[in-house]
């Protein structure tokens, strides 16, 4: 691993924050950072390993869960797809025999017609990306990790699954054998995540409680993306997705179990070796805390309100700032 250089004056607690995020999970610490942190300043980067096309149409999951939960249209039930969401499209579809193990609302369509749209007409996810959030009001901005496709595989036990396959329409059963990203070697990262990385204003890097198996490992996965968090000069920070050895939602520790991995905060701190400072785990965890070796921060880590959100962004956000007082302190 590269030399980390650490900023110590005071200006440098404060600056831009970027996120890295998947769906649900993700989205729910976003929406806290989003309220916490002044206009701009945050940059959310979403994982697009799980993009695909469907019914002809370009469907980004994880930049829709995370659009629509900051623009205040997210459905609070499910954490994916719109509130208040009409099904006429789906019925009709599954009237003519149609695939409908994928749930698309009317509203929700109309994103994913319009995105398929404007990659036709060649514009670029990012670009199409920023101009929904423009319309959506966004108050941070929203990057897809890159604009080149990549498709995350799923290996497993009933064979290699495309990730909706495997997610949605198995709904996680098949036991994982392993997990790739195809096109991810050949897939630059986003130049906007890369320029924010090197900024001098970069305050803070959160990997989000997202699961670093399916939503963030794609992320890591492209080609520079490890060497430039790990060069870059504010702190990481993760927030485990486990709670007492168990994922809030989703298959991550059923994945780590298959994978043989312990469901630990210290497997979780392992995964990301190298490249955090510091993890965000849960009080349930307490006792676990004391034998990390790496600096943690005990809290709160359950998202079930809107202030929960926010309290946890703000946890993250003086863990931050702790942690760039001590190493560049020492430097
Ligand atoms: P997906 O793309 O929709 O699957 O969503 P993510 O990958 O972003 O998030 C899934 C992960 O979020 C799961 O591993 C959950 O354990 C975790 N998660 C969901 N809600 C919470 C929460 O309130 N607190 C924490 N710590 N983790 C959560
Ligand atoms: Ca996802």
């Amino acid at each position: 691993m590269s030399e980390r250089r650490r900023k110590s004056s005071p200006e440098a607690r404060r600056g831009k924050v970027v996120a890295l995020c998947g769906g649900v999970g993700g989205a729910k610490l976003a929406l806290g950072l989003d309220r916490v942190l002044p206009a701009g300043d945050l940059l959310l980067v979403c994982n697009t390993g799980d993009d695909f096309e469907h019914l002809g149409l370009h469907v980004s999951p994880d930049l829709d869960t995370v659009m629509y939960t900051l623009a205040g249209l997210a459905n609070p039930e499910t954490g994916w797809g719109r509130r208040d969401e009409s099904w006429a499209f789906m019925r009709a579809l599954e009237a003519l025999g149609g695939e409908s193990w994928f749930r698309l609302g009317d509203g929700d369509l109309a994103t994913h017609v319009e995105r398929t749209r404007r990659l036709g007409a060649g514009e670029s996810l990012t670009a199409i990306t920023a101009h929904f959030a423009r319309r959506l009001g966004l108050a941070s901005a929203l990057l897809p990790m890159s604009d080149a496709p990549v498709r995350t595989m799923v290996e497993t036990s009933e064979g290699t699954l495309p990730f909706q396959h495997y997610f949605v329409r198995l709904r996680c059963g098949p036991a994982v054998r392993r997990i790739r990203f195809d096109g991810a070697e050949s897939a630059p990262p986003n130049p906007a995540l890369l320029s924010a990385l090197a900024a001098a204003d970069l305050a803070l890097v959160v990997i989000c409680p997202s699961n670093p198996y399916l939503s963030i490992d794609p992320i890591l996965a492209l080609p520079g993306l490890r060497a430039a968090l790990a060069d870059c000069a504010a702190p990481v920070v993760a927030v485990s997705p486990l709670i007492a050895g168990k994922a809030v939602k989703g298959p991550a520790a059923k994945i780590m179990a298959e994978l043989g991995i312990p469901q630990t905060q210290a497997a979780i701190a392992r995964h990301y070796d190298g490249l955090i400072d510091g993890l965000v785990l849960d009080e349930a965890d307490a006792a676990e805390a004391r034998n990390l070796p790496i600096p943690v921060a005990v809290t709160r880590t359950l998202m079930q309100s809107l202030d929960d959100r926010v309290a946890l962004a703000r946890r993250v956000l003086e863990f931050g700032i702790r942690l760039d007082a001590r190493k560049g302190g020492a430097r």
